[in-house]
């Protein structure tokens, strides 16, 4: 993608906008964009360059999302809402062409990190709350402040406050200070359980490369607030200009949206939902697939019904696309029988959660995956849920220790 139209090839020591902004390291990418760490010579602050491809779809996606990331200052003045903030932006010609740039503040590492690096076991409940609080505050600016609906919010585009100083620690990840990492493989079928052997030589490879061995858990700063900020506001849209019928990465789809029956800001409270899922349990809430005689589609339709019953008739059959999946009874066409496990069963057989902890998780969650849309609640009166003050949760700290030694079979842990 460094070519005529693509990507802008940046080396450490470039300067951008007249030498103001100093590259220092590549931060990540999208389809988009490469995102760069950059020393501001005017502020002496480290911040976060957003560098867009330069063919002109690009470029007119970019000056949308300065836009929304303008109306998103004015909207925040006080910086306080969760949501990143745009410092500057300019436009730089290089040899691909020219590239709209964005100076964004610099954030750490994104809740996907995040939930690889606890080995998708999922974070404690009071930690889950924690990040909820933060979603929640940004969704109510967006939506109610701003009219602007996200439609693309997942766990990364969700980044914590970093915590580092750049020119101090120019490669550690944000994480490692403050995170305590369970030992031992993932559950769940995912990433396979670590042997003896397998820790042994890595160790080996490790030392042998200079590697810092990763803190021990003792040093980690566990009771640490986990604050964070939305960002990547390349497909927002304001909620009375929807422009894309198809929005959302996948496996935070809404229904409405996968039916065609016209979306606002409720599918982005299902993105949150399954967000917070994910960040409870390291699974996504739904991860479909194609099979033998049936769509991705129709598997996701499947797949919600499964862990959240059945949909209504009306809603089933409302949408522009509802023939391609339902019968007129409102029946999928082609996945006849559902193995139904309501989510609180799945939360206790699946994840280990405590009867109790399983109850009020559900009782936050459900209403927002209500398959009629007006029916889910609003970020704001999502924010006076009593779950989000609910505290500890060492019952399930404690089971999923427990599952940890199951999953370890006579392995011991230190
Ligand atoms: P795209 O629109 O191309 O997907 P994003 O805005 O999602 O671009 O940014 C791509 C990646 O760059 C993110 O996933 C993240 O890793 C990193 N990134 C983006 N913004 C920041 C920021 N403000 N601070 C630190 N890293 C960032
Ligand atoms: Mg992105």
């Amino acid at each position: 993608s460094y070519r005529k139209g693509g990507y802008h090839a940046v080396r450490v020591g470039d300067p951008f906008a007249a030498g103001r902004y100093i590259a220092q390291r590549k931060l990540g990418w999208g389809n988009f964009s490469t995102v760069w760490l950059a020393y501001d010579t005017h502020s002496s602050k480290y911040v976060a360059l957003k560098i867009q491809k330069s063919a002109e779809q690009f470029a007119e996606a970019a000056v949308h999302e300065i836009e929304v990331l303008l109306s998103i200052v004015n909207g925040d003045p006080s910086n306080s809402k969760c949501l990143v903030r745009m410092i500057d932006h300019f436009k730089h010609n290089g040899p691909n062409g020219q590239h709209l740039c964005m100076v964004l503040e610099f954030l750490g590492d994104s809740l996907l990190r995040l939930i690889r690096f606890r080995r998708y076991q999922g974070l404690e409940l009071d930690k889950v709350r924690e990040i909820c609080k933060c979603v929640l505050i940004a969704l109510d600016c967006l939506h109610r402040e701003l009219g602007i609906i996200h439609t693309d919010l997942k766990p990364e585009n969700i980044l914590l406050l970093s915590t580092i100083n750049p020119a101090k620690d120019p490669i550690r990840s944000s994480l490692i200070p403050i995170l305590k990492r369970p030992e031992g493989g993932a559950l769940n079928g995912r990433p396979t359980v670590t042997t003896v052997e397998k820790k042994l030589k890595r160790r080996a490879r490790r030392a042998s490369m200079g590697e810092a061995e990763a803190p021990k858990p003792e040093k980690c700063m566990d009771g640490i607030d986990l604050r964070c900020k939305v960002v990547d506001f390349g497909n927002a849209c304001w909620a009375d200009k929807p422009f894309a019928e198809e929005i959302q990465t996948r496996q935070y789809r809404a229904p409405e949206v996968i039916l065609v029956s016209g979306y606002s800001f409720p599918a982005d409270m299902w993105s949150f939902a399954c967000t917070a899922f994910e960040l409870a349990t390291g699974d996504m809430m739904f991860a479909p697939q194609s099979g033998k005689g049936f769509s991705e589609d129709e598997d996701h339709l499947a797949l919600m019904m499964e862990l959240l019953g059945r949909m209504p008739k009306k809603i089933a059959i409302g949408g522009a696309r509802s023939k391609d999946y339902f019968d007129r009874h409102g029946d999928l066409k082609r996945i006849r029988r559902l193995k139904l496990t309501p989510l609180h069963r799945h939360l206790v057989d699946k994840y280990n959660f405590s009867e109790s902890d399983a109850r009020e998780f559900v009782g936050f969650l459900c209403p927002l995956l209500d398959f009629a849309p007006e029916k889910r609640p609003t970020a704001q009166q999502c924010l006076q849920h009593p779950w989000l003050n609910l505290k500890n949760s060492n019952q399930r700290e404690m089971n999923v220790q427990s599952k940890v030694n199951i999953g370890m079979g006579s392995l011991k842990i230190n």
